[in-house]
This record gives structure tokens, C-alpha cells and sequence, in this order.
């Protein structure tokens, strides 16, 4: 089997989104391109707690299935439609989180907040309209509002987070979801909400100083 170190970080993956409450059960799901083109991703209703490499499926670009016995992501063809047109992502998570669910209920757009959002985000996220799940119109609605941002918020349905890598995707879906919650909090006292400036933004977004660890 190959690519195991990489289906078992999709599988790690998607505990962690389990494990911050952005999915339940089966939902959402991870998917990764591969060096050769291919793409490793997650198999269609089954949980992540007992899901084994061998569950990962690899497909082609067309979504012929490369290797594995399970049936892919009911989400694929949006997913596949995402990687085609995004080249410099490697990954995509896509899951039902609720504060980001909640807000795509009552606003359009998530306006950038905080330097959490600017440091994790880089940019506004769009909430696009309404599309059924399952359904290619998904990706195309993640390709067009996409933006500068790590993710976009779909309407009624849940968000997509992609990146270079899987740290960056699942950083973009917790630090989203932390930031859809703060929104809605300060949303509820009814009083007017400032945003970042342009000027604050991009400060903001310029490496300086440091953080982490050597
Ligand atoms: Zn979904």
C-alpha cells in the first residue's frame, strides 16, 4: 500500500476535527494531493475513531479510484473540482462546523475581526450561496469565493478549508470556527461590530518579530 504515513495524517486529521467539535460521527471530510498527482481521501459514511490506513482511498483527477476497496467521499467531485483549480493547495478539509454554519445563517460575508483571524485567515471568508451537498456546485462555489482567504463558508451546509499542507487547512477550520463564535458573541449584544482596517490587516499580515518555537 502506498502513501501510508500520509492516509494515517488524514486519519489523525480528521480526529483533530473531531476532537475541536467541528465534525461528528461521519461528517465532513480530508482529502491531500499526492507528489504523482493522485489524491488520497477520506471514504464516504465512516467514523474516524476505528478508520484504518487501508480505509483511505486514492483516486485519479477524474475520480477513478487508484487503490482501496472502500467508496470515496460522496464529496469528491466538488473536492476534485477544488484541486484542479487551486494548484497551490495540497489540501482540503470540509466539515459542518456550527458557529460557521450559524453565521452563514445571517450574514454574507465574515468581516476580519482580530489578528487571530488575519494571522490564520489572511483575508475576509465569504459565506456562498446555497448549493445541495454532494454535489460539484460545492467546490465551484469554493473556487469563486475563495478569495485571499483559507476558507469559505457554505450556506446552510458547513465551511471548506484548504492549504499547503495539513497543519495550514486545519488551522484555517479551528481558528474559523473560534472566530464564527466570537462574532456571533459580540453579534448578540446588538452593538456595532469594528472591523481591521486595510491598514491594521496588512500590518498585521507582514512576518515580523517572532512566534514559536526554534
Ligand atoms: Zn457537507
Amino acid at each position: 500500500m502506498r502513501y501510508e504515513k500520509e492516509r494515517q495524517e488524514l486519519i489523525d486529521c480528521a480526529r483533530e476535527m473531531e476532537r475541536h467539535g467541528l465534525v461528528t460521527l461521519s461528517g465532513g471530510n480530508v482529502s491531500m494531493r499526492t507528489e504523482e498527482g493522485n489524491f488520497l481521501v477520506t471514504p464516504s459514511a465512516m467514523g474516524y475513531d476505528t478508520m484504518v490506513p487501508e480505509d483511505i482511498v486514492l483516486v485519479d483527477a477524474e475520480g477513478n479510484t487508484v487503490e482501496g476497496n472502500r467508496r470515496p467521499t460522496s464529496d469528491l467531485k466538488a473536492i476534485l473540482y477544488i484541486f484542479a483549480k487551486m494548484p497551490q493547495v495540497n489540501v482540503v478539509l470540509h466539515t459542518h462546523q456550527p458557529q460557521a454554519v450559524a453565521v452563514s445563517l445571517i450574514a454574507d460575508r465574515l468581516p476580519v475581526i482580530s489578528t487571530t483571524m488575519v494571522d490564520e485567515l489572511h483575508a475576509e471568508v465569504q459565506v456562498a450561496p446555497f448549493t445541495i451537498s454532494s454535489d460539484e456546485g460545492m467546490g465551484v462555489s469554493t473556487v469563486e469565493y475563495a478569495g485571499k482567504s483559507l476558507a469559505v463558508i457554505l450556506k446552510q451546509h458547513g465551511i471548506m478549508a484548504y492549504g499547503k499542507s495539513i497543519e495550514q487547512a486545519l488551522s484555517a477550520a479551528i481558528y474559523l470556527e473560534e472566530t464564527c463564535h466570537v462574532y456571533l458573541l459580540a453579534l448578540a449584544t446588538g452593538r456595532e461590530i469594528p472591523e481591521l482596517t486595510q491598514e491594521q490587516i496588512e500590518a498585521e499580515d507582514t512576518p515580523r518579530g517572532y512566534y514559536g518555537q526554534y
